[in-house]
């Protein structure tokens, strides 16, 4: 097998449970199949490359999210060549940026993305490209279509792999690019090892088991949906269901499908719509076992909400939305995560409330790290604002800066509050652990720059790596002290505790993100203001259905709180609108005066990344610029 405890879970998996499904065609892939295509996939990599030792190689590819990306990714990874999943929609000069500067050996793709392909490759390469001409190998549509019977276990073809000898667990196995929110994407290295621990920290944080299915809707070449969304289930035994990209009716459809067919009567009347059951229906094909794990960012949490008022409000609709409740509601959902992003809290509230008390799990994240923080599987632990504590392996701690004189000092536990001027300490939130990347690909100046060299006087020479997301540490909620899991967190171990040394870990406490440094924390008048904490007041005004706080260059105060807003659709329907003393009024008593926004713009759309967060530095200039 080779070295990936992922290839082993895989081959002890019931052959005949179900690994992949296609939501929309219903079509399903069996465990038992997985591995047999896998090591076929691996040969046409090693019959393009042209030789069988690949190890070490980029693989670029680009192919749709199904089994075939699964057994593409996997073989790439089979192979100990670097995974380096392309995004479709990304235009051909971006992706020949990524494929170019990545040196890419081999680029693989599904016939789906051929005329993309060609349109790669016949485009004039960037001058100096260190690698222009990766080979191209096409794969065949539905891999597992092949396989020659579904009781095949695929023994004969993972007892025929060898490892290499002497290769080491620090080799990459994959090559992410970071979302670009604040600069251009960065190659991130993860080694096998780090792969190893970040999914084994999540199936044992959030327990994923082989009966759990998950319905994936996010793009594939992000850590979200590539680690925590297949890596991590495909570990686990579970399933995961296919439906990208993303659209709120169709994920509806879904989540409601098994509980239509327990109540016959449930599909009203239709007309077309989601909840059609006519011969045109579109998703007529759907599986009906209950979905019960799910994980996105907090858009598409907003617009499943939005979409479901719709439902409910059309009397044609209104039973199907009944049963979409239930589908999402604790008893069936037993998990509903958000992340990659802030979670609004009137988000967080209106899902609780659309879903009969299903309270959202956050976690904290990164490309450079995995998952790092995350609060805990009991609802007593998801408090608002909070990303929850370290997950197993992960030692976290927070980073005070003080500018006048540059001086960085650890916030050790119990001294979160300044016993001077008794407000909270924020700091850096600093990582470190088997989960953590190991370099920025051809990039060692920011490498050096984002890591803090190891400590000689520290027995753990393991690195600090900066995140540059700034928090606070509060306690633990007294509920969840009553259940004891105050001094741990909920997976926390005696032995991770330990392992972690005292000093780093955050036994009783939990972080609350206040934003990026660069772009969330607005130093205006020599006061710190979180943008994250002013949207999320911004956000539980019923006159603001989206916005972005952003840090305005200003003369007189260094930079002013500025806000840019997207009004409530039945709001401006009643004829309202918002002068920026309408918006001052509303955030009165709200937020300390020098939080509330100076400046106000409202606009139609505030533009989003794949992963649905905002480029503040081009938005403030696309927005303010009259302001600089
Ligand atoms: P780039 O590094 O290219 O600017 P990016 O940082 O958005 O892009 P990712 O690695 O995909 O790329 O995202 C990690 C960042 O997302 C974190 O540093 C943090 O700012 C933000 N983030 C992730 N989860 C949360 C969360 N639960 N709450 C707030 N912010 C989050
Ligand atoms: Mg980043």
């Amino acid at each position: 097998l080779p070295r990936l405890p992922l290839f082993e879970a895989i081959s002890q998996h019931n052959p005949k449970s179900t690994a992949v499904v296609h939501c929309l065609s219903g079509r399903s892939f069996t465990y038992g199949e997985l591995l047999p295509d896998i090591y076929r996939a691996r040969e046409r990599l090693y019959d393009a490359a042209g030789r069988t030792n690949i190890e070490g190689e980029r693989v670029a590819f680009l192919v749709e999210n199904s089994y075939d990306y699964v057994v593409t990714f996997l073989a790439i990874l089979a192979a100990r060549a670097v995974a380096l999943p392309l995004s479709p929609p990304f235009p051909a000069p971006e992706l020949q940026y990524i494929i170019s500067h990545a040196e890419a050996l081999l680029l693989v793709h599904s016939p789906k993305f051929a005329a993309k392909v060609n349109e790669v490759l016949s485009t004039a390469w960037p001058e100096a490209s260190p690698n222009p001409n990766p080979k191209v190998v096409e794969i065949p549509k539905h891999m597992g279509v092949s396989s020659s019977s579904s009781s095949n276990t695929g023994s004969p073809y993972y007892e025929a792999v060898s490892l290499s000898e002497g290769s080491d667990a620090g080799q990459a196995a994959m090559m992410l690019y970071t979302s670009g929110t604040t600069n251009r994407p960065k190659g991130v290295l993860i080694p096998e090892s780090a792969l190893t621990a970040q999914s084994s920290a999540l199936k044992q944080a959030w327990r994923y088991t082989p009966e759990d299915r998950l319905l994936h809707v996010l793009p594939l070449h992000h850590i979200h949906g590539t680690v925590n969304a297949v890596i991590t289930p495909l570990l686990a035994g579970s399933t995961i269901e296919f439906l990208f990209p993303f659209n709120a009716d169709a994920v509806w459809r879904r989540f409601a499908n098994p509980f239509l067919e327990a109540d016959p009567a449930a599909p009203a009347a239709t007309n077309g719509s989601v909840n059609g059951n006519d011969a045109a229906d579109k998703f007529a094909n759907m599986r009906r076992e209950k979905i019960t794990f799910f994980t996105v960012v907090p858009t598409v949490y907003t617009r499943l909400i939005s979409t479901h008022k719709l439902l409910e409000q059309s009397p044609a609709t209104a039973r199907f939305a009944e049963a979409c409740r239930k589908a999402v509601s604790p008893e069936h959902m037993r998990v509903s995560i958000s992340g990659s992003a802030a979670l609004p809290t009137p988000v967080k509230r209106a899902w609780k409330e659309l879903s009969l008390g299903n309270v959202l799990l956050e976690r904290y994240g990164m490309t450079e790290v995995g998952m790092a923080l995350s609060c805990g599987l009991d609802f007593g632990d998801r408090i608002d604002g909070s990303v929850g504590w370290p997950l197993p392996g992960v030692q976290a701690r927070l980073v005070e800066t003080d500018e006048e004189t540059n001086t960085a000092t650890v916030i050790l536990p119990g001294e979160e509050t300044d016993p001077v001027t008794g407000k909270e300490r924020q700091g850096e939130i600093q990582l470190r652990g088997a989960n953590v990347f190991s370099e920025y690909w051809r990039n060692p100046a920011a490498t050096a720059k984002e890591f803090v060299p190891a400590d000689p006087q520290d027995p753990d020479q393991r690195r600090w790596f900066k995140t540059g997301d700034v928090a606070v540490r509060r306690p633990v909620p007294e509920s969840a002290v009553a259940r004891g899991v105050s001094k741990s967190g909920d997976w926390v171990t005696a032995a991770t505790a330990a392992a972690a040394g005292g000093a780093t870990t955050n036994n009783n406490t939990m972080y609350f993100i206040l934003g990026r440094q660069s772009a969330d924390i607005i130093k205006s008048g020599g006061e710190k203001v979180s943008a994250l904490e002013v949207e999320r007041e911004m956000l539980s005004l019923p006159e603001v259905s989206e916005c972005a706080v952003l840090a305005v260059p200003s003369g007189k105060w260094g930079q002013k709180v500025g806000a840019v807003v997207i009004l409530d659709g039945e709001f401006v329907a009643g004829g309202g609108s918002w002068k920026p003393m309408d918006m001052r009024r509303a955030l009165k008593g709200r937020l300390a005066n020098y939080k509330i926004p100076q400046i106000l713009r409202v606009v139609d759309n505030i533009p989003r990344n794949a992963m649905g967060k905002i480029n503040k530095k081009e938005l403030v200039k696309a927005v303010f610029s009259d302001d600089f």
